[in-house]
């Protein structure tokens, strides 16, 4: 049972600070640069773009955060007690682009409940660390926490992230107190699925959430997934130490071979969205983007009937000692 051929791929230009970007981290670069990569490799032809979504409002960021961050983000100076923590320094036009990457987010979850036969793609990040009173740590706003809830609300259904970016995602877990119906949108033993061992016994633990993960689904507890496949979490990251390139590639086989069996199993398409999450590689960003590429081939490949030959192209990390 395949999927259709093409991620359904929620971008727009908006989503990428292009200029002004003065921050240690590329992640609000991510979006536009990994399009661009995919379109160097002859691989673009593998997404169908979805453009026209509307940008959220506060209200939409009220669902997970207090509404003074909220307001004093999107307003002409973040003060410094907001910013401290943040590690991306803060302009209005990058507060713009949160807007769209929230909402990219969101609209491919929904997507691809519509639409299960078909795999979305939000080529976004900057979600996993931020709380319900500030962002942190790269990310500014709870996006999973907003699209999840959004989606419970809307349609009474259940998610399940499997976060295997380097560091453990925090949103979620910090959040059930502050958003009511959160333990319904993503139930807490497996709405969070987070790895922190490394090698091999990373992919052992990977396994053995995968099994519970097809308990809930098989009961009906969870109607959709999101795998969010940072690439910190590969050994070489400057911010990572987990996993080998060919380990890293594995957790992609098992996820996709997971959805593909499940979908045998329950003979119905499972809804799936792919997201980014982190990456950070100061001395060749093409790595980084090379990870996601590989990635969404291994999806291409194991869900939706292609053939494609790429390898990740991944530069030595050189240690001084
Ligand atoms: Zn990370």
């Amino acid at each position: 049972m395949n999927k259709s051929p093409r991620l359904r791929t929620f971008y727009s230009d908006r989503m990428s600070l292009t200029f002004e970007n003065d921050n240690s981290s590329r992640s609000p670069e991510k979006p536009k640069k990994l399009l661009e990569f995919l379109k160097r490799h002859g691989l673009f032809e593998h997404l169908d773009i979805v453009s026209d979504f509307a940008p959220f409002s506060h209200e939409d960021f009220y669902i997970a955060h207090k509404k003074d961050y909220v307001d004093y983000f999107f307003s002409d100076e973040l003060p410094q007690s907001y910013r401290r923590l943040l590690g991306l320094t803060w302009s209005k036009a990058f507060a713009e682009t949160t807007r769209y990457t929230n909402a990219s987010l969101y609209n491919a979850i929904a997507h691809s409940i519509a639409h299960p036969e078909e795999v979305a793609f939000s080529p976004s990040g900057g979600y996993h660390h931020a709380t319900p009173r500030k962002g942190a740590l790269y990310c500014s706003f709870s996006g999973q926490v907003i699209a999840s809830a959004k989606i419970y609300r809307e349609q009474g259904l259940s998610g399940c992230y499997i976060d295997l970016d380097g560091h453990h995602g925090n949103s979620i877990d910090n959040s059930y107190g502050f958003v009511p119906d959160l333990e319904k949108a993503l139930p807490p033993e497996i709405g969070n699925i987070n790895i922190a061992s490394t090698h091999g016994v990373y992919l052992a633990e990977l396994r053995e959430k995968l099994d519970l993960l097809e308990k809930y689904i098989t009961d009906g507890k969870v109607h959709y997934i999101v795998f969010c496949h940072g690439a910190d979490s590969h050994e070489w990251d400057d911010l990572g130490r987990q996993l080998s390139t060919e380990e890293w590639i594995e957790c992609s086989e098992l996820v996709y071979g997971f959805v593909h069996r499940m979908q045998v199993k329950l003979r119905k398409q499972i809804p799936l969205t792919l997201c980014l999450f982190g990456g950070y590689r100061k001395d060749d960003y093409n790595t980084v983007l090379s990870l996601h590429t590989a990635d969404l081939v291994k999806c291409l490949n194991i869900l939706c009937g292609k053939e494609i030959e790429y390898e990740a192209v991944v530069k030595e990390k050189v240690v001084v000692k």
